[in-house]
């Protein structure tokens, strides 16, 4: 009996320190997870994206360089979403359709250039507060909370706790009849449509 999905979300990679290990975590439980990914990173590492696609997990765009994006001009933010989107297909051979604003930092604006270049932004319903010190049992207790379709964000920027969390969060998930979903866009109870995970 699965009482529902969750998506599991990790930004900012790839990471030299935590890309593999959170791979082989996810791998070991069957869990499959989205991963936003941070341009100039995937250029730094282009052997640690294609790992994250050959493991077959999602891939998002979250900007070429991590800005606050209502802060700069039109043509910059298309270029650093746009700049996102030939890194990844460049190395992976797929173009991201979900994309991740840094510090959900959005408005009209950034919404309407993503969408102009097909994707779709995606935030967040629990934060893991993995990036402000979190520690595993922190992580835990924030997985816990989760309910049907809801989104937790994590983060492959080398922080220890976030691996360490992996094992644990997907036991806690599973306990609660649980599973790791792919993010899609579903129609809410006001009939817009919002991301929600749903069954791989
Ligand atoms: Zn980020």
């Amino acid at each position: 009996v699965t009482a529902g999905y969750v998506g599991l979300t990790y930004d900012d990679g790839p990471h030299a320190g935590t890309t593999m290990p959170l791979l082989d975590a996810l791998r070991a439980g069957g869990a499959l997870a989205t991963f936003f990914i941070w341009g100039a990173h995937a250029d730094d590492h282009p052997d640690l994206l294609r790992a994250i696609a050959s493991a077959g997990m999602w891939i998002g765009n979250h900007t070429y360089t991590h800005p606050y994006l209502t802060r700069l001009a039109e043509q910059a933010v298309v270029e650093e979403i746009a700049r996102t989107q030939r890194t990844i297909q460049a190395i992976t051979g797929q173009a991201p359709t979900l994309f991740r604003p840094p510090y959900g930092d959005t408005d009209d604006g950034v919404r309407a250039q993503a969408d102009r270049l097909g994707l779709s932004e995606v935030l967040w319903t629990v934060d893991s507060r993995d990036w402000d010190g979190a520690r595993t049992a922190d992580i835990v207790e924030a997985a816990a909370s989760l309910r049907d379709g809801d989104i937790i964000l994590m983060h492959d920027l080398g922080h220890r706790a976030t691996v360490d969390a992996v094992e644990p969060v997907l036991a806690g998930l599973s306990a609660r009849g649980l599973r790791p979903g792919r993010i899609v866009f579903a129609p809410g109870p006001d009939d817009v449509a919002r991301p929600v995970a749903v069954a791989p």
